[in-house]
């Protein structure tokens, strides 16, 4: 018997975490943080099973939704092996770092609001450390490569497929006995979509018996690529030839490289001429080595270049590190093109460059990714005459541009495409969806494959 239970990506899409019973072997696939609305405090909570009794934990990808609760699992008692591809653990050392300064930063704001109304004691302490994310990299992890197989006990293998998403993305395959008849279970991750501008897309599938698979846009098809890189290119010749500067706000991973590789392509076509660009934004720099190190990954065109010289850097662009550097950066008066985080500007030294452009008429903020609703980037794209930027108001003057076909994430049409190819499925779960959304999907699956698509809930054993 094969029991899975979710605690995370349950009927919503952060907190990825799903527990997997194999006769007595315990799998853990993902340990993501929950994130945006009113999801936060859940991170704080005990782990819903024994974590001591976990054998394996598989990760996905690095993104946080997959892997922000891995350290607090560490210090709660967690004690088996870790398995993940080589890019996604060089990826979540950086991510976690990253995350465990900005939990540690959070605290002291709060702590100090606190403190003022003489409640201190609410606070609690951060969820984990930088000392308890270097521990977990201190540990031993397997790295397998795509479809290494590496087996976790008597009968049960498990191997990895490229997803396509992010750099090291990986479905997962367990491969098992059950009542001496051959069983797999697959979990999908994330899945990128059929085009992909840097990446190699989503490999097939081919064979699973049950099969959990994520439903972000379940509901809904992207905008064609190319239609969308257009749209980006002309968005910033426009702005460039009326001498105003271009504001990205970006995620560090992928997106940030995507658009670093649109625009190398822009300045070789001449289209950028006399242009400042600015990454400012360390841990998109950060990231961006890691996408030259693994090239194998890329897609030939990207891969091609990484062997001559580096695919996302040019003459023009500055990588921007220190504070100093990036307060410099508001000299450059006119043709600059400046991309920094946070994607959703909700922190981050995008607020800064958004304060110091935003009211000025020439300028313009190209938004190239989802924009949830509360946060500052959503008040922009919805048009709000005037925002708050760190105790300010700013008037919105500068030109408003939304591209959504950068999407890594597999549309409703790539979702149904990608398992259609698979042979005899008895079980589809589906996980990491809104309930609305996953309703939808479930229903063109109906109609497309004949196949019935159960919806997991938080907590729920499914046993197959
Ligand atoms: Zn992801
Ligand atoms: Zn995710």
């Amino acid at each position: 018997m094969v029991q899975v239970t979710s605690y995370g990506a349950a009927e919503t899409v952060t907190g990825s975490c799903h527990l997997m019973k194999i006769n007595s072997m315990r799998i853990l696939i993902d340990c993501g943080m929950f994130q945006g609305n009113g999801g936060v405090e859940k991170n704080y909570e005990p782990f819903g099973f024994d974590v001591s009794k976990i054998d394996y934990l598989i990760l996905t990808h690095a993104h946080l939704d997959h892997i922000g609760r891995v350290p607090k699992l560490l210090k709660d008692g967690f004690r088996g092996k870790i398995i993940a591809t080589k890019p996604t653990k060089d990826i979540a050392k950086i991510m976690l770092l990253d995350s465990a300064k900005l939990l540690k930063e959070e605290y002291k704001i709060l702590k100090r609001k606190a403190r003022r109304c003489g409640d201190e004691e609410s606070i609690s302490e951060p969820l984990y450390s930088e000392k308890n994310v270097k521990e977990l990299f201190e540990r031993k992890w397997k790295t397998p490569e795509y479809y290494q197989e590496i087996k976790l006990g008597h009968h049960i293998v498990v191997s990895l497929g490229n997803a396509g998403h992010i750099m090291g993305s990986a479905f997962v395959m367990i491969d098992s006995m059950q009542e001496n008849i051959p069983r797999r279970t697959v979990f999908s991750g994330d899945i990128g979509g059929k085009e992909r501008l840097i990446l190699d897309s989503a490999d097939t599938l081919y064979k699973a018996d049950t099969l959990f698979l994520e439903s972000t846009y379940g509901d809904r098809n992207h905008k064609p690529l190319q239609e969308s890189i257009q749209e980006f290119k002309d968005a910033i010749i426009t702005t460039i030839q009326n001498n105003g500067n271009v504001i990205i706000p970006s995620f560090a991973l992928e997106r940030t490289q995507e658009i670093l590789w649109i625009l190398h392509e822009m300045y070789d076509e001449g289209e950028l001429k006399n242009c400042h660009i600015f990454l400012d934004s360390p841990l998109a720099i950060k990231a961006t080595k890691l996408y030259n190190k693994y090239p194998i990954h890329l897609i030939e065109a990207v891969e091609q270049r990484t062997n001559i010289q580096d695919p996302f850097s040019f003459e023009y662009l500055q990588t921007i590190q220190t504070r100093d550097e990036s307060i410099m950066v508001n000299k450059c008066k006119e043709k600059a093109i400046i991309i920094a985080g946070s994607g959703m500007c909700n922190g981050g030294r995008i607020m800064h460059h958004l304060k110091h452009r935003l009211w000025d008429e020439k300028n313009a903020i190209i938004f190239v990714g989802y924009q949830v609703e509360g946060t500052l980037g959503r008040k922009i794209v919805d048009g709000e005459k005037s925002v708050k930027i760190y105790g300010e108001e700013i008037v919105c003057k500068a030109k408003v541009y939304t591209i959504n076909g950068f999407s890594a994430h597999a549309d409703q049409h790539d979702l149904i495409e990608w398992i259609r190819p698979v042979k005899n499925l008895k079980q589809l779960y589906l996980i990491h969806g809104e309930i609305s959304k996953m309703d939808i999907l479930s229903q063109e699956i109906k109609a497309k494959l004949n196949i019935e698509a159960h919806k997991m809930e938080y907590g729920v054993s499914v046993g197959f």
